[in-house]
């Protein structure tokens, strides 16, 4: 069973959360968290929230004013630990239906495994910040699908980033001593007014 609490603020998202309302979305993201063989339960507690609470959001053809986020503390089997979930939806007033915008997973099984594939990333980047040969990296493939990890030079130098080339994780990381090979490395599109810029963390897959 999965009870999801409104937590909404203007009267538009008050008027249709209805208890009837908050009962069919919990069926809905209750399906949803089944669809991912991580989660052991699709049951639990949650939030509903809506980031669009200004007037300027509620115009008659709005579709956002119905987007909500749905925040889940999944239950696990013999456990008093808990999973998450964050589903976010957009809610169909005419047809009743939601539909599912965005999932994250995130159990305590994905976090270990995250954990685990940020210190390969780690050790790829110390690698490069110790100034190794390009053929020393051969061997180190994205710890989350495997696929090949692009390195890219700042022009200056001094910064980098490392990628998968399936784009699961993205890490940008400082050298004061690059390897020799980092002209050959330098490609990439850089915002040049801002190279240590931080654009994204690692996205598990
Ligand atoms: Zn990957």
């Amino acid at each position: 069973m999965l009870t999801l609490t409104p937590k909404l603020v203007t009267r538009y998202h008050v008027g249709i959360a209805t208890k009837d309302w908050s009962r069919d979305l919990g069926i809905h993201v209750s399906s949803a968290i089944t669809s991912h063989p991580e989660y052991q339960t699709s049951s639990g507690a949650g939030t509903v929230t809506s980031r669009y609470n200004e007037d300027r959001f509620m115009g008659p053809l709005s579709l956002i004013k119905n987007d909500f986020d749905v925040t889940v503390n999944v239950d696990r089997r013999f456990s008093i630990r808990k999973d998450q979930s964050e589903v976010t939806v957009r809610y169909a007033p005419d047809s009743n239906t939601f539909e599912t915008l965005r999932e994250t997973v995130e159990t305590v099984e994905t976090k270990r495994r995250d954990k685990r594939c940020h210190r390969i990333v780690t050790q790829f980047v110390k690698k490069i910040e110790s100034g190794c040969q390009r053929h020393a990296l051969n061997d180190f493939r994205c710890p989350w699908c495997d696929a090949t990890i692009d390195v890219s030079f700042h022009s200056s130098g001094k910064v980098f980033v490392v990628s998968c080339s399936k784009r699961h994780f993205r890490r940008h990381a400082q050298t004061d001593s690059p390897p020799d090979w980092w002209r050959d490395a330098t490609t990439g599109g850089w915002l040049e007014s801002n190279p240590t810029e931080r654009t994204d963390e690692p996205e598990p897959g």
